[in-house]
């Protein structure tokens, strides 16, 4: 009898794809284990093609309904979806730290409310979504935002919970139907999110979730004809593979991809808020995409800074994210930590200075040790390529000039953070920058109705607010000419 659900941190967890409003088991399974001690943590369900196809019918079938009930009929259900998150909030919290080895205090704190708000905050813009008419000389232009069909959602694993209700708020917000299919490597709080759509009314088909390995299910449910959208987080290398599958069949796709953003340190900082910042791109061991990993800081207050750098970083304990004192858990798969350790290696070989870390940390096992690398040519493969993982690499800049050039200097465009006393020239440096982001004196603020995404190949398109449903919508126009009804309108 292949298993169907698991314990998890107490919590009951489907280990099954959740389809059409009803749980649906595979004979393939794959294993998951905790990246925190190595724990089984159950076989899931692993989808083919059968699989991905039967999610994708049933959304379209729920399609019509859906889109019918507006954003006004879909509001409350939608509201009631993330009261639920909410509500199990501790159980989504433990689940996903178990899960993918992040934080336990910063999923229950901050990832829940904020999982919550992607639902709420997106069912509540859509009420506007329709107000927009642009009156031009003989004509009045109603803008529509139409749902567009199905979506399908394909996320990591490094914040499951997150990065995937910021796609399900404002897809399902916009009327669309959905099928997710949640990271091979942390795949449960998404099951959890299927059980918590359901009590809050979502109706069968409207929100479906398909287990499964990426190159097999999610190559599946990518190919399959039927998608009106495709919205992707992830590796560069994976979103090119989807994005032939996209060109195909001209389905519109979003990408969110990885970065190696710069982090700017002018000698007018506030260099202790620097300093402590810095030190932060290290949580949940530098598996964020938005982290700021390459570290410029302006020569004169080089000694100086290093000192605080390093004593804030002295003070983040390594350990098991379960514990409230613990800043740095595991890397996520042993697959992912012997490519983060390769690019430390190749670097030491490469001649980069290690100032601190270098290798596995004293709790073993996938736990590895905040690390830094200094003397590295802005051209080394460590200072180029997204590691994701805990290794920071230190340069120093002599001019403003200097900095823009190392800071553009990738093939990246993510993100960006830059510390700096003076408005008028922290505007200058930000302008130039490439970077969907750019945060000056702060990190990691996302505000749902900014803009978000990455320039180059950071990504394709941009999300939040209006944006969001730019992607998620076939927006028509209705020209009508006045006065063409007549004085009764017709
Ligand atoms: P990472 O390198 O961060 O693990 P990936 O890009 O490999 O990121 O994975 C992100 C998501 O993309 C996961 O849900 C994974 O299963 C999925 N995925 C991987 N390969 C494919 C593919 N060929 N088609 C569709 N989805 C894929």
């Amino acid at each position: 009898m292949t298993q169907s659900c698991a314990e998890i941190a107490g919590v009951t967890v489907s280990l099954d794809h959740w389809i059409d409003g009803r749980r649906v088991s595979s004979p393939e399974r794959f294993s998951n284990a905790s990246p925190i001690d190595g724990s089984d943590l159950g076989a899931v369900s692993a989808a083919g093609q059968a699989e991905a196809d039967m999610a994708v019918k049933a959304a379209s079938k729920a399609f019509p309904a859906w889109a019918a009930l507006g954003p006004q009929g879909r509001l409350p259900i939608l509201r009631r979806f993330a009261e639920g998150i909410l509500a199990r909030g501790k159980d989504i919290a433990a689940v996903e730290s178990l899960d993918n080895g992040s934080l336990l205090m910063g999923n229950l704190h901050r990832m829940v409310p904020r999982a919550a708000q992607n639902i709420s905050f997106f069912a509540e813009w859509a009420l506007g979504l329709n107000d927009h008419v642009i009156d031009h000389e003989e004509v009045i232009n109603n803008v529509r935002y139409d749902p567009s069909g199905v979506a399908a959602l394909i996320t990591p694993w490094n914040a499951p919970m997150m990065l995937t209700t910021w796609k399900v708020g404002p897809a399902l917000a916009a009327g669309n139907t959905i099928v997710i299919k949640p990271p091979e490597w942390a795949p449960l709080t998404c099951s959890l999110l299927a059980d918590i759509a359901h009590e809050a009314g979502v109706p069968p088909g409207v929100l479906n979730v398909v287990q499964g390995i990426g190159e097999v299910a999610g190559d599946a449910l990518v190919n399959n004809p039927d998608l009106a959208r495709i919205s992707f987080t992830g590796s560069t290398d994976t979103a090119k593979i989807i994005g032939q599958a996209a060109a195909r069949s001209i389905t519109p796709m979003s990408a969110e991809l990885g970065g190696k953003s710069p982090f700017i340190v002018c000698a007018d900082a506030d260099l202790d808020a620097a300093a402590q910042t810095v030190a932060g791109q290290y949580i949940n061991a530098g598996q964020v995409c938005l982290a700021g990993t390459r570290i410029l800081v302006e020569k004169s207050i080089e000694a100086e800074f290093l000192d605080k750098v390093r004593a804030a970083v002295s003070h983040m304990t390594v350990g098991d994210p379960r514990e409230a004192a613990t800043r740095v858990g595991p890397l996520i798969h042993p697959e992912h930590f012997a490519r983060v350790a390769g690019f430390v290696e190749r670097a030491k070989a490469a001649g980069g200075e290690v100032l601190w870390g270098g290798g596995q940390a004293d709790a073993g096992g996938l736990y590895f040790q905040p690390t830094m690398f200094a003397h590295v040519s802005p051209s080394d493969e460590i200072a180029q390529k997204e590691v994701f993982g805990p290794v920071l690499t230190w340069q120093t800049f002599a001019s403003d000039d200097e900095a823009i050039a190392i800071a553009n200097g990738t093939e990246y465009g993510l993100a960006g953070t830059l510390f700096c006393g003076n408005e008028a020239r922290a505007m200058r440096i930000a302008e130039r920058v490439v970077a969907g982001t750019l945060w000056v004196n702060c990190f990691f603020v996302r505000d749902l109705a900014a803009p978000f995404g990455g320039s180059r190949i950071s990504g394709i398109g941009r999300e939040g607010g209006t944006h969001s449903f730019d992607f998620y919508c076939d927006i028509k126009n209705i020209a009508v000419r006045k006065g063409s009804f007549g004085a009764a309108g017709g």
